[in-house]
Parts: C-alpha cells; structure tokens; sequence
C-alpha cells in the first residue's frame, strides 16, 4: 500500500512533466501554477518549516537561494515528496514540520542548483553523463536533507531511508555523498525511501532527444 501511493506520487509529477514539456513552461506566470489536485497550501507549516530553516546556516542558504524561484509548497497524500517541472514542492501532509524542512532544503537545492530533471535535459547531449549528473545532484540534496533532519533532531520520520544506517556510519562527507549516489543506481525503479529517479531521468532525457529529431 504504501509503495502504491510512491508510485501514484511519481505519475503526478511525470504527468505534469509530460504536460509542461509541451507547453515550454512560461517561467514567472508558470511558476505559480495551482497545486495539483487533492494538494493544497497551507500556510502554517509552510512558515513553520521556513523558520526552522532560517535557524540553520544551510537551511537559510537554501531557502535564499530558491527565492524568486520556486513553486508552491503543496501539501497531500504523496508517500515520497518531489518537486514537479512547474517548480511546485509536493510535500507529505503527515510528516512532521522538521522533517518537512529538511525535506524542503532538498528540493529548494533542485530548483536553484541547474537540475536536468526540472530544467529540462539537453536534447543533443549523451543521456548517461547527464543522468549521472542528475543522480549526483540527487545525492548532494539528500545528504543535505539527512544533515538538516540530525541538526532538526528528526527522530521518527515518517519517510524513512534505506540507507540511513550507512550514512550515519560513514566517516566523511564525500563517502556520504557516494552511497547515496550509488544506492540511487541500485535502485533505478525505486524503493527504500527513494523513487524510481535513476529510470525516471533516463526516459526524461530519452524523451527530450526524441522531440528535438
Ligand atoms: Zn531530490
């Protein structure tokens, strides 16, 4: 049930992706675009994650960084939280406002960092170095977010990772950062806390090459 829900999760955000590609996203009208439906704002939570980022020095850079630039914060049934092409955050309605924090940092990292996935992926350019890339970003925002939930003291978090044990067992940062990017690989379809991405990036990256032919 639970991994039924990721994955109703993923296709809202492949939809809309799918949707945006056609229309070439229109950048300052688009970017405040509706949250999706069975999604809404809340205002609340939106300020109380946004005052437990401005305590932290990554989370204020974070959050200064995605000024001007990003979407809505969404709130709803999603299991694994994202971020859709529209720049909308999908956050989890039940997940408690620290661990919606870190959670918000990682994806604020995808919104201003030049991330493919958001972006858009380069049409003529080989798809394995730019899902490597990607995957990279991917675990940069991650270990930030498994950062901001130690500092946040996130205890119990409804969204649980996989590789959590590890990370906490791994002894520098760069070590950090490659299990989670090779836990990304081992996982192209997804599961352990994680969607599908590495599969997920590939056929965005397939499809952006298909389109310019
Ligand atoms: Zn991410």
């Amino acid at each position: 049930m639970k991994r039924r829900r990721g994955l109703e999760a993923a296709v809202v955000v492949a939809t809309m992706a799918l949707v945006a590609g056609r229309v070439l996203w229109q950048a300052a009208e688009a970017r405040r675009v509706p949250c999706p439906q069975g999604y809404s704002e809340n205002a609340g939570r939106e300020e109380r994650a946004l005052v437990l980022l401005s305590r932290d020095p990554e989370g204020r850079e974070a959050v200064r960084n995605a000024s001007g630039v990003r979407g809505r914060m969404c709130f709803g049934r999603t299991e694994v939280p994202a971020v859709t092409v529209e720049r909308t955050l999908i956050l989890r309605r039940d997940a408690g406002d620290a661990e919606t924090a870190a959670r918000v940092a990682h994806l604020f990292l995808h919104l201003s960092g030049g991330f493919a996935p958001v972006d858009g992926f380069d049409a003529h350019a080989p798809c394995d170095a730019q899902v490597a890339t990607a995957l990279h970003a991917e675990a940069d925002a991650l270990d930030l977010e498994l950062r901001l939930r130690q500092r946040l003291h996130v205890d119990a978090p409804v969204l649980r990772f996989e590789v959590q044990a590890a990370w906490d067992a791994a002894t520098n940062g760069a070590a950090r950062e490659q299990l989670l990017y090779d836990f990304l690989v081992a996982h192209p379809h997804g599961g352990g806390g994680v969607d599908g991405l590495a599969d997920a990036y590939a056929q965005r990256c397939a499809e952006f090459a298909r389109a310019s032919r």
